[in-house]
């Protein structure tokens, strides 16, 4: 699992009254003795004792478990708030996340989980979503590809992995807050606290900035995002890519990427829904007589359709299955036949329609409108 920002700003340890080395059995019992001292039965209407029975029950969720542990102990190692917590003024959790702060910005660079920007405001922020267009073929978009979109956006620095520091070197802890990013003046029980002016409430002091990103932990560039468009994605659409939008700021999770999908149309075949559609011009002793006609599809080869006798201009056949691919099954493909008239005759092709003309013998196909 991920580290939490809890676990930056919170003495799990002090708060179950341990000691960072004790164990598994230590843990268990502390617990089991404080919960049962703050649980909401015991003292009931008291807001104060169910606030730290919730704090205690937060601190067992992590300390307690062996994996959480490990990971939380390692987060606290690697960040400043491996110096120790300053005392007071801060309130049981020990440690504040103050505006300006840009630890977690660090601390997410170090676990890869997206860089920072300029200054700004303090706390985990999630990546910007980005959006950008794809253009697909018809058969692409009808049957599914892998491919991939270039985009230029902020990306997390390749450089220093987001950290802002300049490779080879490590950003120290601040001497004037002692790695907080907090100054506190220190009154009572709620002494206020301001950031830290030395290191603009990072708590930490980058001596050699990146020089790719200038400490920032973000650089603008061209970004290749592979990307799998599902069969049957359809012109207008938006494929979701989670997580490959903007890095997230002070250790948030990144922003999620929006690709909307352009599909080129097709010289022959159209969409309806999951549906094909395909005109197929046929001449009139095919229409009249009936015939089998060789049609195209998209995925699968020519087939054979087979046209009844007498079938008018503008029928509608369908090949079952031979549409745009889909998990409940596929669409069909919706074969119009249309009755090509020949646009110039040679005498003998005029010599034969006039016959037709004769064997209609007079009988007009428009009597039905009265005219
Ligand atoms: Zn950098
Ligand atoms: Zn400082």
């Amino acid at each position: 699992m991920a580290p939490q920002r809890e676990w930056f700003e919170k003495d799990y340890y002090r708060v179950l009254g341990v000691s960072e080395s004790a164990t598994a059995k230590e843990i268990k019992s502390a617990y089991r003795k404080l919960s049962r001292e703050y649980h909401p039965d015991a003292n009931p209407g008291d807001a104060a004792a169910e606030e730290r029975f919730k704090e205690i029950s937060a601190a067992y969720d992590v300390v307690g478990d062996s994996a959480k542990r490990k990971e939380y102990d390692e987060v606290r190692r690697l960040g400043p708030a491996s110096a120790g917590f300053p005392g007071g003024g801060a309130g049981p959790g020990g440690f504040t996340f103050t505006d300006g702060g840009d630890l977690g910005d660090l601390l997410g660079g170090l676990f890869g989980r997206g860089g920072r920007r300029g200054g700004g405001r303090s706390g985990p922020h999630r990546g910007q979503d980005l959006e950008t267009e794809l253009h697909l073929s018809f058969a692409d978009a009808v049957n599914g590809v892998t491919t991939a979109v270039h985009l230029t956006s902020d990306a997390t620095c390749r450089t220093c992995n987001g950290s802002g520091a300049k490779p080879g070197t490590l950003p120290h802890r601040c001497g004037n807050c002692d790695g907080s990013g907090v100054v506190s003046d220190n009154q009572g029980l709620f002494g206020l606290s301001a950031p830290c002016p030395a290191c603009a409430g990072r708590g930490v002091i980058i001596d050699d900035p990146c020089p790719t990103c200038r400490g920032t932990g973000v650089e603008r560039r061209q970004r290749e995002v592979k990307m799998r468009v599902p069969a049957g994605v359809d012109d207008g659409q938006r494929i979701r890519l989670k997580g490959r939008g903007g890095p997230g700021r002070s250790g948030g999770p990144p922003g999620d990427l929006y690709v909307v999908v352009r599909v080129a149309l097709h010289p022959l075949f159209g969409r309806k829904g999951h549906h094909l559609t395909l005109v197929a011009p046929v001449t009139f002793p095919e229409a009249a007589l009936g015939a089998d006609i060789v049609v195209p599809t998209l995925s699968s080869g020519p087939m054979t359709l087979r046209i009844p006798p007498g079938t008018r201009s503008g029928r509608t056949f369908r090949i079952k299955g031979k549409g745009v691919p889909a998990p409940k099954g596929a669409g069909d493909l919706l074969v119009t036949v249309e009755v090509a008239v020949p646009a110039k005759l040679s005498a003998a092709q005029r010599k034969a329609v006039e016959s037709l003309q004769t064997a209609s013998n007079g009988e007009s196909p428009r009597a039905h409108l009265g005219v």
